[in-house]
C-alpha cells in the first residue's frame, strides 16, 4: 500500500516560478517571501531550492535564524522588524535587514545602532492601515533613520498593497499615487509589489519585488489559477484510500450523519483530515482526485479522514492514490470550495504531514 498523506514539493517548479517572476519583472531584484514555513512548503528546503533569489523575506526573527542555521547566506529581510533590544542584537549578529514601521523601532535603532549597521527598509503606510508610517509621519521617520550613527548600510523604502488581488482596483492606483508623492525627489530603492502586484494590471516599477504565493505556483487573484499566469504548482498533497465501503441509499456517512446516500454508493475513506490541515469546514462536493479523477467529498471532515463518493469512478481499492490538491487539481479551486484563499490552505498543512522533495 502506498504511503499516507505527504506533501510532495516540486523544487523544479519553484525555480521555474522564480524565473517566471523575473521574466515578468525585468530588472527588479526578487525578495523571495518564505514566511510561515514557506507557505507550508518547508522553510529550509524552499530557500535552498531558490538559491537564485536575491534575498529572502520572513515575518519573524526565528524564521531568519532557521535560515542562517541552514547555511543560507543571502540577505534576509525581517518584514515586521524587531521589537526588543535582544532581538535587535540577534538580528545584528546574523546580518538581517530590518523593516522599520513604527516609532518604537526607531527608538530601538537609535539606542542600539552602534551594535551594527543595518540595511533599513522604512515602511510607508499608503492605505492598508496595518504597518508603516503614514505619509505625514514618513518625513520625520526618514530623517531619524538618516541621522543614525553609524549610518545605515542602506536605506530603502517599501509599502504594501491592500487590494492588488483585485485586478486594476482603484485603491492600488491611489496607494501608488500616495507612495510616489511621499517619496518624490528621494533616491532610494523601493519595493511595492507582492505576487498580485507583480501579475496585476497596474504597472509598478520597483527595484525589488516581494513574491510569496506566486513562487509556490498559485494565483493571488480570486479568479483563475497560477497556470494561467505561467506558474506551476509546487505542492501536491497526496494520500491514499485506506478503506472502502458500500452504503445503501439513505445511509449516513461520518460524524453527525450530515450526508446520506441519495443512491447506493461506493465510499472511499481517504487518509487526510483536519489534523493534517484540511479545514473542517470543507463542504460536501469539494473535489478530491481519486486515481486521477475528480470525486466529491461527502460528510464532515474528521481529524484523520475524509469520505469521498467514488460511485461514479472505476475500480477503487485500499491503496488507490488520492490527491487533495496539486497539478491536476489546483489549490485555488479547493480554496474556492472552502470559502478561503490558497494562502490559508497551503500554510495550514500541519507538522505531521511529511514533506517529500522532488
Ligand atoms: C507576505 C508578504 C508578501 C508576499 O505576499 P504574496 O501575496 O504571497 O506575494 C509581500 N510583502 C509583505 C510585506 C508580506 O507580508
Amino acid at each position: 500500500m502506498s504511503r499516507l498523506i505527504r506533501a510532495v514539493i516540486d523544487t523544479r517548479a519553484l525555480r521555474h516560478n522564480l524565473a517566471r517572476i523575473r521574466e515578468r519583472t525585468g530588472r527588479a531584484r526578487v525578495m523571495a517571501v518564505v514566511k510561515a514555513n514557506a507557505y507550508g512548503h518547508g522553510l529550509v528546503p524552499t530557500a535552498l531550492a531558490l538559491s537564485d533569489a536575491d534575498a529572502f523575506a520572513v515575518a519573524r526573527l526565528e524564521e531568519g535564524l532557521t535560515l542562517r542555521a541552514a547555511g543560507i547566506t543571502q540577505p534576509i529581510v525581517l518584514l515586521e522588524g524587531v521589537f526588543t533590544a535582544a532581538q535587535l542584537l540577534e538580528a545584528a549578529r546574523h546580518g538581517f535587514d530590518l523593516v522599520v514601521h513604527d516609532a518604537l523601532q526607531l527608538e530601538l535603532l537609535e539606542e542600539m545602532s552602534a551594535a551594527h549597521r543595518f540595511v533599513v527598509w522604512i515602511k510607508i503606510d499608503t492605505g492598508m492601515n496595518r504597518l508603516g508610517f503614514t505619509a505625514r509621519e514618513f518625513a520625520a521617520a526618514l530623517s531619524r533613520v538618516q541621522r543614525l550613527q553609524p549610518a545605515p548600510l542602506e536605506i530603502r523604502l517599501l509599502t504594501h498593497l491592500a487590494c492588488a488581488d483585485e485586478r486594476d482596483n482603484v485603491v492600488t492606483r491611489e496607494q501608488l499615487t500616495r507612495f510616489r508623492a511621499a517619496t518624490s525627489g528621494l533616491d532610494y530603492r523601493v519595493s511595492i509589489a507582492n505576487s498580485a502586484g507583480i501579475f496585476g494590471q497596474v504597472q509598478l516599477n520597483c527595484d525589488w519585488v516581494r513574491p510569496g504565493l506566486a513562487l509556490y505556483g498559485a494565483s493571488p487573484f480570486a479568479d483563475g489559477t497560477g497556470s494561467a499566469l505561467g506558474l506551476e504548482p509546487v505542492m501536491t498533497l497526496e494520500t491514499s484510500v485506506i478503506a472502502l465501503r458500500h452504503v445503501a441509499r439513505g445511509e449516513r456517512v461520518g460524524y453527525g450523519g450530515t450526508w446520506s446516500a441519495p443512491r447506493d454508493a461506493a465510499i472511499a475513506i481517504v487518509a487526510a483530515g483536519y489534523g493534517d490541515g484540511l479545514p473542517r469546514s470543507l463542504p460536501g462536493g469539494t473535489p478530491v482526485l481519486v486515481n486521477g479523477a475528480r470525486a466529491p467529498l461527502v460528510g464532515r471532515v474528521s481529524m484523520d479522514m475524509i469520505a469521498v463518493d467514488v460511485t461514479e469512478l472505476g475500480e477503487t481499492h485500499v491503496g488507490t492514490p488520492a490527491i487533495l490538491w496539486g497539478r491536476a487539481l489546483p489549490v485555488e479551486e479547493v480554496a474556492r470550495h472552502a470559502l478561503t484563499i490558497p494562502y490559508e490552505l497551503l500554510c495550514s498543512v500541519s507538522q505531521r504531514v511529511p514533506l517529500e522533495l522532488r
